[in-house]
């Protein structure tokens, strides 16, 4: 219950927090003017390309382990080297054997959520691995010791200057610094880390069952991470399989369109494995850690499994109104709004995460906006029930429904608590502090069914 708590605690904070919540608004109403320009400047018709989407997703879904095989096979073929991992635990020990073969001190990484999920940094931290985030959101969360903030743009709770009071502290940059300053600094003290750094780390967007792994950037860093070391690894979903090539036409605008509101991101990087013979450059190595980590489970449940389709565009977080009152750190979890509320309990445990589930108002703006259509708002419904089925969620209120239903399904239980309510009334105004005595309702002084008798014998 602990993580319920720290969540409402946190949650209170943030809504009350009014600068908090202006710079959230500001980021998030550019990126809507940008999403909905885009959607109608590239698609004719958006809600067919959404509904194309979901069906290519679904396709994957009921062929997923034949297209996971697939893309394996094609992959090795390719001189690429693929793990499985069906936890976390397995996806670290993986990845800290394979530094440990190679001598690895030193690690460049792209942003990934999946190395968030399985917590790569402070694995590597622990072993004395230093580790060089290359994307900018990244770098400034990393600097600031704090989580990503959102699944697709980390600090967009942070505006220039809070960035430039950071930068002046960790970086010794000018206090002053504009927006090219700052992000020249953060060039300045990343490019040498490509270049000597012992590993790269990536996460992929997509992986393509022809045996190729896609990533989408704005800033290069992705590509000379998976380039420059002379190690590559990379960590991804299993969900992220696509069957060809040819998906991409329709997913990376989608997703660019959805993410970040561009036409499509300034880089796109199909890889089919490390530098082969003849060629100029590329990492010696390649290695493909395949995750689990709860994904089966939630495919194996009909009704969930649809969750599964998210290609991580973070456009629920933004259209949600919860998400935008309490930020992304309230949620304590590596995937905040609705979908990390839908997806968290059923990779890190109901019991611990079904609060989540409670974390909406139900209208359903998450749904719409979602470019493969995953019907989230009743995904979070689910959520409660299967919570409540399996006597996770007890608590006050639970019993206290219980106790009302006993009530009003019996007349006599009913009248019976009126005339204790009447009783009781009095001397609960004197012991009730004055916010609550306002409050209190006052009981009627007879029941529904006498007064309607009194009324029809006058
Ligand atoms: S659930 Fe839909 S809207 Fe939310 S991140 Fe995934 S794809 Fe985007």
């Amino acid at each position: 219950m602990k993580t319920k708590s720290e969540f409402l605690r946190k949650a209170a904070v943030k809504a009350g927090d009014k600068t908090h919540r202006a710079k959230i608004l500001k980021a998030i109403t550019t990126y809507t003017g940008k999403v909905e320009g885009m959607k109608s400047a590239q698609y004719y018709d958006w809600q067919q390309a959404r509904s194309f989407a979901e069906q290519t997703k679904n396709y994957v879904l009921r062929h997923l382990p034949d297209l996971l095989e697939q893309f394996e096979r094609n992959i090795t073929t390719n001189g690429a080297q693929v793990l499985w991992a069906e936890d976390a635990a397995e996806a670290r020990e993986h990845i800290r054997r394979i530094f440990r073969e190679r001598k690895v001190r030193k690690v460049v990484k792209s942003k990934s959520m999946t190395t968030e999920e399985i917590e790569v940094n402070e694995l590597l931290e622990g072993e004395g691995i230093e580790v060089l985030e290359s994307d900018l959101g990244e770098l400034i969360v990393q600097l600031a010791g704090e989580k990503p903030y959102h699944i697709v743009t980390p600090a967009m709770h942070k505006s220039r200057q809070d960035i430039a009071a950071l930068f002046h502290e960790k970086l010794g940059v000018p206090a002053s610094s504009s927006a090219e300053e700052l992000t020249m600094a953060a060039r300045g003290h990343l490019r040498s880390a490509y270049v000597t750094a012992d590993a790269g780390i990536t996460g992929a967007n997509f992986l393509l069952a022809e045996g190729a792994i896609v990533m989408t950037e704005n800033e290069g860093n992705g590509r000379l991470t998976m380039s420059c070391p002379p190690v590559h690894v990379v960590i991804a979903g299993i969900e992220k399989i696509l069957p060809a090539m040819e998906n991409l036409a329709l997913f990376l605008p989608l997703l660019t369109t959805s993410g970040t509101g561009q036409q499509i991101t300034c880089y796109n990087s199909v890889v089919r494995g490390p530098r082969a013979a003849g060629e100029q450059d590329g990492p010696q190595e390649m290695i493909v850690i395949l995750l689990d980590n709860g994904r089966s489970a939630m495919y194996a449940e009909p009704e969930f499994q649809h969750a599964l389709r998210c290609i991580r565009c973070g456009a629920c977080l933004n259209a949600c109104p919860v998400y935008r009152t309490v930020g992304g750190h309230a949620y304590g979890t590596t995937y905040q709004g609705p979908i990390g509320s839908v997806i968290t309990p059923h990779m890190r445990g109901m019991a611990q995460f079904s609060h989540l589930s409670s974390a909406s108002s139900l209208c359903g703006a998450c749904t719409q906006v979602c470019p493969v259509q995953i019907d989230l708002h009743h995904l979070l419904l689910k959520n409660r029930a299967k919570a409540t089925e399996e006597k996770r969620g007890v608590d006050l209120w639970q019993v206290g429904f219980a106790g009302w239903a006993k009530v009003m399904t019996s007349r006599k239980r009913l009248e019976g608590v009126r005339r204790l309510a009447v009783a009781g009334e009095a001397s609960l105004r004197v012991i009730l502090p004055h916010a609550l005595r306002k409050r209190l309702p006052v009981p009627a002084k007879k029941s529904f069914a006498r007064q309607w008798q009194e009324g029809a014998e006058h």
